[in-house]
């Protein structure tokens, strides 16, 4: 299977549909046409039209949304199905992040429910594990994040014709400006990778990109994407910044280029 590297933009609540349209004036003129990394924004919901409408033709980027209910539709005052994000346009969905567990109390049980809801619907889950600081401290990263995936691997075992991604975004890393080092990133996206290849098998476990997330910048892109293990990166901050996040996909190309 041929290297994949994959640069994901997580905008959170920003970029308004004003600001994403102008986003992509300043983002599409930077990248090159063709031969990059694969290019995906996850805008916040009432944008997904304005970035449908902006992103460049060529080369191609995908949009997604941060967040979708597991229900197909009914009385969820405030949620978004994944048919409905499907319809209206986005190929992929956040799902897990760690903002979403922390701040809005989702655990395991949810996490699955809408992975299973992305993949019925033919959304491509893009799903987040990471251990809090505290649980760093206490050498229970490896029993954190395989708790987290244990609870799609079901899911994942059972639509082996779909494709999923997964990223590993430590807690503490997350808007902190402290980032993994590319061993730390390399030994969790090992840990993360054994699972799959022993619940999924090899050939599954291969066709899941693992990205990592946190604090990542222009300066320290490439050197997290050189990292063994590792397929792309999951940004937050610096994916808000036209400038900031061309670099980083140029990070993505030199990475392809060397590995
Ligand atoms: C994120 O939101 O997934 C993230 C990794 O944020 P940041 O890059 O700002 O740490």
């Amino acid at each position: 299977m041929s290297r994949r590297i994959v640069i994901a933009g997580n905008w959170k609540m920003n970029l308004p549909p004003q600001e994403a349209r102008s986003f992509f004036q300043g983002f599409s003129p930077r990248l090159p046409p063709v031969g990059g990394p694969e290019l995906l924004v996850f805008p916040p919901s009432l944008s997904l039209f304005a970035a449908l409408e902006a992103r460049p033709a060529r080369p191609p980027v995908a949009v997604g949304v941060q967040n979708i209910h597991w229900e197909a539709r009914g009385a969820f005052t405030g949620e978004v199905s994944a048919d409905m994000a499907r319809d209206a346009g986005a190929s992929h969905a956040l799902v897990g992040h760690s903002e979403r567990r922390q701040l809005f109390q989702e655990g395991n049980d949810e996490v699955g429910r809408k992975v299973a809801a992305a993949l019925g619907a033919g959304l491509i889950p893009l799903i987040c594990v990471g251990e809090t600081l505290q649980e760093r401290r206490a050498q229970r990263v490896e029993e954190i994040i395989l708790g987290q995936l244990d609870a799609v691997l079901g899911t994942l075992g059972t639509t082996p014709e779909r494709e999923a991604l997964l990223a590993y975004e430590p807690v503490w890393a997350i808007g902190t400006g402290e980032t993994a080092t590319p061993e730390d990133a390399a030994q969790a996206h090992g840990v993360l990778r054994a699972r799959l290849r022993e619940a999924l098998g090899d050939a599954r476990a291969a066709s899941l990109p693992i990205l990592y997330g946190g604090s990542v910048k222009p300066d320290n892109a490439l050197e997290l994407l050189l990292a063994p293990e590792v397929d792309g990166v999951l940004v937050g901050g610096a994916s808000l910044d036209p400038g900031s996040f061309a670099r980083i996909a140029e990070a993505g190309a030199q990475a392809l280029l060397r590995h």
